[in-house]
């Protein structure tokens, strides 16, 4: 009698467990689907600066679902913003964008705004419920001037993230004040990380990373930081789905001056979600999605406190984020230097390079590192073996400009060996500095020296990959063109 009844409670355990589990896989797909819906059509890339938001938040003043207030000035004196929502006992309180130049979560909370002020879309009660039992607090871009300049650091030259101790920004005292405040009881620390961190040892990038702080240094889990583990857990669940294999958590050594650590320590629970790389999405639009879904979702089982059945020991199951994923591998290829013939790999990183007032960016790609790279993995792969790497010529004919260079036929320059092609001199071409091209060809200005020596580490990746006497590849600032099967449209050329 007795087995037969505690038989009977572990199968209705399993069933409420499974059922919820269904639900948020639900919720998580509608979510997902919703998004275009919701999606804040005023942000579309990555480089936007706080007027770019002022008015998203200027727009809700007179919305009666929020309360907007000013928590303090950055250095500069640009105000920073609080926005209020929802009537419940549950406080969560999230920040965006401490980095400057880390901003999918700013994106998605514009996102989720916009999804909180919708109704008749078959989430009205997911909605009710979120906002009777919770009260959210949201601070879009802490870090507004970073942000300006697209810069991590705020413009003091300070990583506020290194602030939380010592508070000698205005950023963290604000932010730092808030908390002593609000004393929320959930916290979300959100941020972009490197694009480049493979989820554990794969070739696949970490497209979101996690990490339930530490706040000593013996890794101590007490009730706080295991409700952020289960919260984790629960996202990592949720997105599996769509980004298999592709969620990453940090190493959780403590470190005393971070925000992450300290708001753990003082008591709240804190969460801290990195969006990281996805290939084909280099404006993260896919991962500000993935945002949407998995804050919300979270935001949801703080509300129903469905987190709590989630197994905090799945939060090490989640793999470390691993080592560098260059942007392009190009391996076994043949070098020959000083009449000696050796083998190497090439990793090969594009790397972007801000202008028109950090609104925009280009290319410029370097060989990172050289040698042997086989537990290495790149984005993409490009086996040279039997090819040789040399650098390439430097067309006889020097053009006044750019335009004209970008008549050339340069699949023709491309088969004879010509990566270089030469400006006149011009002043004004030269106060210009680094710049881009979309002719695959590497322009040098005037009295920039034509790269001496076998391409190698630390030099820009522009070079062919011959195979008896015929150029096959011509890699140009990192991106690789067969010629074989050339299209000029593909990658980015560089005016260096
Ligand atoms: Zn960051």
């Amino acid at each position: 009698m007795e087995l037969s009844i505690s038989r009977l409670f572990l199968l209705l355990l399993t069933l409420i467990t499974s059922n919820s589990m269904a639900q948020s896989d639900d919720l998580a797909e509608k979510l997902f689907k919703a998004h275009p819906t919701y999606r804040e059509a005023a942000l579309t890339q990555r480089r936007f600066k706080q007027k770019d938001i002022l008015p998203l938040i200027t727009k809700r003043q007179g919305n009666g679902m929020y309360t907007i207030e000013k928590v303090g000035e950055s250095f500069e004196g640009r105000t920073i913003q609080m926005i209020k929502v929802g009537t419940g006992k549950k406080k969560v309180l999230l920040w965006t964008q401490m980095h400057g130049d880390e901003p999918t979560a700013t994106m998605a909370s514009f996102d989720i705004f916009n999804f909180l002020e919708g109704k008749n879309d078959g989430f009205d009660s997911f909605r009710k419920e979120l906002l009777e039992k919770t009260t959210l607090y949201f601070v879009p871009m802490l870090n507004p001037d970073g942000a300006e300049r697209y810069q991590r650091r705020t413009v003091q030259g300070i990583d506020m993230n290194r602030d939380a101790a010592a508070r000698q920004t205005p950023e963290a005292a604000i932010l730092k004040g808030l908390v002593d405040k609000l004393k929320p009881d959930y916290g979300f620390n959100l941020h972009d990380q490197s694009p480049r961190y493979s989820a554990g040892r794969s070739p696949k990038v970490a497209t979101i990373s996690f990490l339930a702080t530490s706040y000593d240094y013996e890794l101590s889990i007490n009730d706080v930081r295991q409700r952020s583990m289960q919260l984790i857990v629960g996202m990592n669940k949720i997105l599996q789905k769509y980004i298999p294999s592709q969620v990453a958590r940090y190493a959780d050594d403590h470190e005393p001056r971070g925000f992450g650590d300290n708001v753990q320590k003082w008591g709240t629970t804190l969460v801290l979600i990195e969006s990281g790389g996805y290939v084909g999405d280099p404006e993260k639009q896919f991962i500000r999605k993935l945002n949407f879904m998995a804050i919300l979702s979270a935001l949801g089982k703080i509300a129903d406190n469905s987190l709590t059945r989630e197994n905090r020991e799945d939060y090490y199951k989640i793999p470390e984020n691993g080592r560098w994923v260059y942007d392009l591998v190009v391996r076994n290829a043949t070098v020959r230097q000083s009449g000696k013939s050796f083998t190497a790999d090439l990793g090969i990183n594009r790397n972007e390079v801000s202008y028109s007032n950090a609104t925009r960016f280009f290319y410029y790609s370097k060989i990172e590192d050289f040698g042997d790279l086989h537990p290495q993995y790149g984005s993409q792969e490009l086996d040279a073996k039997g090819y040789t790497i040399e650098k390439g010529k430097v067309y006889p004919t020097t053009y006044k400009n750019v335009s004209e260079i970008s008549k050339l036929n340069a699949l023709n320059l491309l088969k004879e060996g010509y990566t270089y092609v030469r400006l006149a001199a011009d002043a004004n071409t030269r106060a210009l500095g680094l710049y881009f091209t979309t002719t695959p060809l590497h322009i040098l200005r005037s009295g920039q020296p034509v790269p001496s020596g076998t391409p190698g580490l630390g030099n820009t990746a522009t070079f062919i990959l011959k195979k008896a006497g015929k150029v096959r590849y011509a890699v140009i600032n990192g991106f690789v063109h067969d010629l074989e099967d050339f299209s000029r449209e593909k990658g980015q050329g560089i005016v260096e």
